[in-house]
């Protein structure tokens, strides 16, 4: 029997009461991005005793984050650990009672439905309009609840999303899902946004900063809609856009009821999933604001660490551990001479920092890699 003790301030809410604890207990919820949204997020459902957390980080632990990302510590910092790694080790000393899975790999459109598979609901811990449009396609397609969440600068804003069921397919939620009628729904991402800000022209966590209680409201919006969904209390949802300014002191609640009855979104009205269909074969992606390019092959491989540092150490200085290898080049640079450097992780992906050009990116991981 799992033990309920350590619940008892949350049992005695009249809200959740034994019932609504053993339902959290018996639920299972998908978190995209282990950042500073997302690590506040984790640690909140995890004391909450959500039973089972499906986490997913393409991403190191890197000092720059520890101003905020709260699951995180300097010895992560020091091993290069992966964000979702570090963040599932940290919840086994929080709750050892919550089964987490840790995937350090990208969410794109080639794995997104096999992340989806069995969860009750979907929170957003990214920071970027692209995977956002994925998971709210996800959401439409499969009918499960998006807890989207955004924060930059000192802003942020958050909305629960129920998808209109007229376009659900597939297998769906698992047994003792959230359910709702298209009377109950709201509109999705896309009906309140419907494109998405070209790369470079919106302010980023690297360009703008962050602060970290701005973030930590956010993150606590979306954290109460999904204790509020997976107690049963469909009823209580926030069903507004809200944002806040903690620096200026102003918050709003949009509501986005005429989002819903006048969209025409090609997502949730229309039923085209271009970014769930959009993903085929290999993705080169240029990381906003970093100087860095992203290679994702299409099918995962396992690679050898010790035996590609060992092919590598000619070629300049890099290390190891189970979970990737790092290092910079000395042999190869970037366009303007720039020291390239490189992080490989076990199943093949690889972050080439130093240059934005993908065909410099492919070229130096067509020659070391070579997959
Ligand atoms: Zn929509």
């Amino acid at each position: 029997m799992p033990d309920l003790d350590r619940y008892h301030r949350q049992i005695l809410l009249p809200g959740i009461g034994e019932a609504g604890q053993r339902r959290l207990m018996g639920a299972h919820a998908l978190v995209v991005g282990c950042g500073a949204l997302g690590t506040m997020i984790i640690d909140a459902l995890a004391r909450a005793g959500v039973g089972r957390l499906r986490l997913v980080d393409r991403d190191i632990v890197e000092l720059t984050n520890l101003q905020r990302q709260v699951l995180f510590d300097e010895a992560d910092v020091a091993e290069g650990i992966p964000k979702a790694e570090a963040a599932r080790a940290k919840v086994a000393r929080v709750n050892s009672q919550v089964v987490v899975e840790a995937h350090v790999d990208d969410f794109n459109a080639t794995n997104a439905d096999r992340f989806a598979e069995g969860v009750d609901l979907v929170l957003d811990g990214l920071d970027n309009f692209e995977t956002r449009y994925l998971v709210n396609d996800l959401a439409v397609a499969r009918g499960l609840p998006y807890l989207y969440g955004g924060a930059v600068g000192t802003t942020g804003m958050s909305m629960p999303i129920l998808p209109h069921p007229r376009h659900r397919r597939g297998p769906g939620p698992g047994p003792g899902a959230i359910a709702w009628t298209a009377e109950q729904s709201t509109p999705c991402l896309r009906c309140v946004f419907p494109e998405a800000p070209p790369p470079g022209s919106s302010p980023t966590c690297d360009t703008a900063g962050v602060l970290g209680p701005a973030v930590a409201m956010i993150a606590a919006h979306q954290v109460t809609q999904a204790l509020k969904l997976l107690t049963g209390h469909l009823d209580l949802i926030d069903r507004s856009l809200h944002s806040i300014d903690v620096w200026s002191n102003q918050t709003h609640s949009f509501d986005v009821g005429e989002a819903r009855r006048t969209s025409e979104c090609p997502c949730c009205v229309n039923g085209v999933f271009e970014y769930l269909e959009g993903g085929a074969g290999s993705s080169t992606t240029t990381l906003c604001g970093r100087n860095a390019v992203q290679i994702a092959p299409a099918d995962g491989h396992t690679l050898d660490l010790a035996d590609m540092a060992a092919r590598l150490a000619a070629h300049g200085t890099f290390t190891h551990n189970r979970y990737l290898l790092r290092g910079t080049f000395t042999t190869d640079r970037g366009r303007d001479g720039e020291p390239l450097e490189l992080t490989l992780f076990a199943n093949g992906r690889a972050i080439i920092k130093g240059t934005t050009e993908p065909q410099v990116a492919r070229s130096l991981y067509a020659k070391y890699v070579g997959v």
